[in-house]
């Protein structure tokens, strides 16, 4: 029996890295998953991935920015039982590694409306009916940088703080419901993202430094972060909510 039998979950950002290696996780426990990216074709490998695992996923492309496309996924969820389970709010973005002064303004609002916005909207559309079904458990992804600054980073370091409000906040208008809402923080995580953060380096040397930088000399890869969500997914934590729980080899503990 795992741990989210008969449960449905919904997971953006899910045709790649992190928000992949969790909805095969969250599969793999019981759970029929609502694969959500922008990305069609990543969708459909990580859908068949599920299956050949004898998981069940059905794919919704969607822009998390954009409310409408969000109200559809929460839509395809609802159709499948009429509960929302989990949800894994995940789908996030870069900026150009410029320092702050160069930084552009279309850049910081692009990157504020994929990861900030999204959240929000994935948030403002599931939260209802987990509210009314009295039960469920929301992970959204902040980061490291959603803690400290992030030097080259602004608008994304902005965004990540941003996530901490909102699950806060979002945790205590949700509590006495009974529905929960935590944020991830990933460290250095081996995933297209991070090494597009140093695009135009050779590959092995930007794992080396990746690894380097973690104590342990280890960085994470997306299975690591799986294993954080499952458990705030997961009524193991049944009595947690509102925290922010960095998943980092021990970066923060530095
Ligand atoms: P990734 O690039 O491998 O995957 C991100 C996925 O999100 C992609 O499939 C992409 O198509 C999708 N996406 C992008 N914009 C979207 C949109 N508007 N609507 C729907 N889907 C969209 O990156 P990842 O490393 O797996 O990142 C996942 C999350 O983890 C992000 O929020 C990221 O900020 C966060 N994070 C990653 C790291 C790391 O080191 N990799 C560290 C801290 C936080």
């Amino acid at each position: 029996m795992g741990l989210l039998e008969d449960k449905v979950a919904i997971v953006t950002g899910a045709g790649d890295g992190i928000g992949r290696a969790t909805s095969m996780l969250l599969a793999s426990e019981g759970a029929t998953v609502v694969l959500v990216d922008v990305n069609a074709a990543g969708l459909d490998e990580t859908k068949a991935m599920i299956e050949a695992a004898s998981g069940a996923a059905v794919t919704c492309v969607a822009d998390v920015s954009d409310p409408e496309q969000v109200q559809g996924y929460v839509e395809v969820a609802k159709g499948i039982t009429g509960r929302i389970d989990g949800f894994f709010n995940n789908a996030g973005i870069l900026g150009p590694m410029v320092p702050l002064t160069d930084y552009p303004v279309d850049a910081f609002d692009k990157v504020i409306s994929v990861n900030l916005r999204g959240v929000f909207l994935g948030l403002k559309y599931v939260l209802p009916v987990m509210l009314a079904q009295g039960s469920g458990s929301i992970v959204n992804t902040s980061s490291m940088g959603g803690v400290g600054g992030l030097p080259g980073q602004t608008g994304y370091s902005a965004s990540k703080h941003g996530v901490i409000g909102l699950t806060k906040t979002a945790a205590l208008e949700s509590v006495a419901a009974g529905v929960r809402v935590n944020a991830v923080l990933p460290g250095t995580i081996k995933t297209r993202m991070a090494m597009a953060g140093a695009a135009g380096m050779d590959p092995a040397i930007v794992e080396a430094m990746m690894d380097g930088s973690t104590p342990g000399g280890r960085a994470g890869v997306p299975e690591d972060i799986a294993k954080a969500v499952l458990f705030l997914l997961s009524d193991a934590s049944a009595y947690m909510t509102g925290i922010e729980l960095p998943v980092d080899g021990g970066i923060t503990a530095q």
